[in-house]
């Protein structure tokens, strides 16, 4: 367990136990780097480990906690709901409600079906695209996380992407095109040659996943030109997007609308509940029953109660100025720190959620990302959590309504104390 210096005794005895019964004692392999601490509970934008120690939260659970942790609004409302009984193999009145609430919200879908996960969600969107069309491919891009999936995982292989997990099926592959983004031109290329096959576009309409980057002025209208000219689906996973750039999402921020879109994670503030939504003549195919689309925990009294909370609180004290001004002091003071240590620390990307790196380079893309120094970034996050500031190697920080000054005081102050004792 790292280098830190506190002691992690529970922790660890805890994470021996988990390993005899869960496989790395952990339930989601994403959590299989980093430290293997325990926590306690959580409250706003802190954790409390079961040692005792305090970490001010930048990783909010990979981006739901948009809210914080435990937001009272949203724990009363599934609370009360819990009583109402949890399935019936039937509707409850408050999914219509928080139905409504997500296409008022972003105004732009039609219609929406809940689910669990994002990752299924997405392939609920694929499935939907290929009926509509009659086509297969599905053309998405470099860098951009849509699962873990056969036939979205992916990772870079030689001079292109290729599977990311043994047992995965290589021939779930055979229909993805994968392209690199921020590239209209290629993109109007490749489809001017097959886009007759094409399904569906997918992308992170800003690439949170992998460098926190946004898309150049002008890309995404271009995509939904040739999307729209070519007969094309174009889906944008706001999985980590949608609610945390604003109340309308990526499409909301760059004015462009897609046909369907998945949200996830600020969705329901930290509930697991996924959506998909779009455009009635594409949503409908699953109301007429011609498309699958089934799930024994969709819509869920708790899980809409949380969807509904949610958006309820964002909609009537929207955080969105609070957390972008927090992202931006938080970026500036990094920098600073930076200068201050002689190190060519970066930190990019909007301000609700951004990217922190050592190097200096035009980043517009995955293959741009990958000229900044990731793997220093990766051993300086593991100092920071020994230090109090809980985030992931990745890079990716995120911002939510619970920060405030004495939020971005102590992950200054613990990220200088970081510099002092690692350079
Ligand atoms: N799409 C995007 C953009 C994501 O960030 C994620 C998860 N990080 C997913 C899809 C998959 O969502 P889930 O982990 O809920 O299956």
């Amino acid at each position: 367990m790292s280098t830190d210096a506190r002691p992690h005794v529970r922790s660890q005895e805890l994470h021996q136990r988990a390993s005899r019964c869960t496989p790395g004692g952990v339930h989601s392999n994403v959590r299989l780097p980093g430290p293997r601490i325990f926590f306690e509970r959580a409250d706003g934008a802190w954790l409390r480990s079961v040692d005792g120690h305090d970490y001010v939260d930048y990783l909010l659970g990979q981006g739901p906690n948009f809210l914080g942790h435990a937001p009272a609004a949203v724990v009363e409302a599934v609370n009360e709901a819990c009583r109402y009984g949890v399935i019936f193999g039937g509707q409850h009145e408050i999914e219509v409600q928080a139905a409504e609430l997500v296409c008022e919200t972003l105004g732009w879908p039609d219609m929406v079906r809940f689910g669990v996960s994002g990752t299924e969600a997405v392939q609920a969107a694929f499935r939907l695209a290929r009926a509509a069309t009659g086509r297969t491919k599905i053309v998405r891009f470099e860098g951009h996380y849509h699962g873990w999936l056969d036939n979205v995982l992916m990772a870079p292989d030689g001079d292109g992407w290729g599977t990311a997990s043994a047992g995965q099926l290589a021939s779930h592959l055979d229909d993805v095109v994968v392209l690199p983004w921020n590239d209209a031109d290629r993109l109007a290329e490749v489809l001017a040659a097959g886009g007759d096959q094409v399904a569906a576009v997918i992308m992170e309409p800003v690439m949170i996943n992998a460098g926190v980057i946004e898309p150049l002025p002008g890309y995404l209208e271009r995509v939904r030109e040739l999307c729209t000219s070519h007969g094309i689906v174009l889906i944008f996973d706001e999985v980590l997007s949608g609610f945390r750039l604003g109340l309308g999402g990526a499409a909301g921020r760059y004015g462009v609308t897609p046909d369907l879109a998945t949200y996830a994670k600020a969705l329901a503030a930290g509930w697991p509940v996924a959506a998909l939504a779009g455009r009635a003549d594409l949503m409908e195919r699953f109301g007429t029953g011609e498309v699958n689309h089934s799930g024994t925990f969709n819509g869920s009294v708790v899980a809409t109660a949380a969807v509904k909370a949610s958006l309820e609180r964002l909609r009537d004290d929207p955080p969105y100025a609070a957390v972008e001004e927090h992202g931006m002091a938080l970026m500036a003071g990094i920098r600073e720190l930076g200068e201050t240590y002689g190190v060519p620390l970066r930190a990019a990307g909007l301000p609700a959620a951004f990217h922190v790196s050592f190097g200096d380079a035009d980043v517009v893309d995955y293959r741009t990302l990958q000229q900044l120094d990731l793997a220093r970034y990766e051993k300086l996050a593991d100092r920071l959590v020994d230090n109090g500031v809980w985030v992931a190697p990745r890079g990716v920080w995120y911002v939510s309504a619970c920060h405030g000054p004495g939020e971005l005081d102590a992950a200054l102050t613990r990220f200088g104390k970081t510099l002092t004792e690692w350079l």
